[in-house]
């Protein structure tokens, strides 16, 4: 079985985290250690489409990075942020810490 990670414990409410938006697929929440002055966190919320980081991908889990990017732009439109960037850390190597593959969005625009 994998670990349960931090970010499984910001979905499942059992630690508080600033989150941003909700729906039945996707959390967002705020990076605890901002390096913009908007750094969002996306992850899938569903069992089913947990993937620990981009190396995992399978047939059955290749939409969540597509869902977390549509994510992505959605909430761009919605808050007015005209310039983003979106990257996925892959492995230690890519500098990834939690194993639970989140997409970050950052942003020089401020998120509000
Ligand atoms: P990565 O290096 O892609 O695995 O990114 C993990 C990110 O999660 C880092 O930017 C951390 O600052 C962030 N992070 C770690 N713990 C928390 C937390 N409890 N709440 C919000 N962000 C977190």
């Amino acid at each position: 079985m994998t670990e349960r990670t931090i970010f499984h414990q910001i979905r499942d409410k059992e630690i508080p985290a600033d989150i941003v938006y909700e729906d039945d697929d996707v959390l967002v929440f705020k990076d605890i250690h901002p390096k913009a002055p908007t750094h969002l966190l996306l992850i899938a919320k569903s069992e089913e489409d947990f993937v620990p980081s981009i190396t995992d991908l399978t047939d059955e889990t290749e939409h969540v990075p597509q869902m977390l990017i549509r994510k992505a732009q959605q909430l761009a439109k919605d808050h007015g942020i005209d310039g983003y960037k979106l990257t996925f850390h892959v492995g230690r190597g890519g500098g990834q810490e939690v194993f639970y593959l989140h997409l970050h969005m950052m942003s020089q625009e401020t998120f509000s």
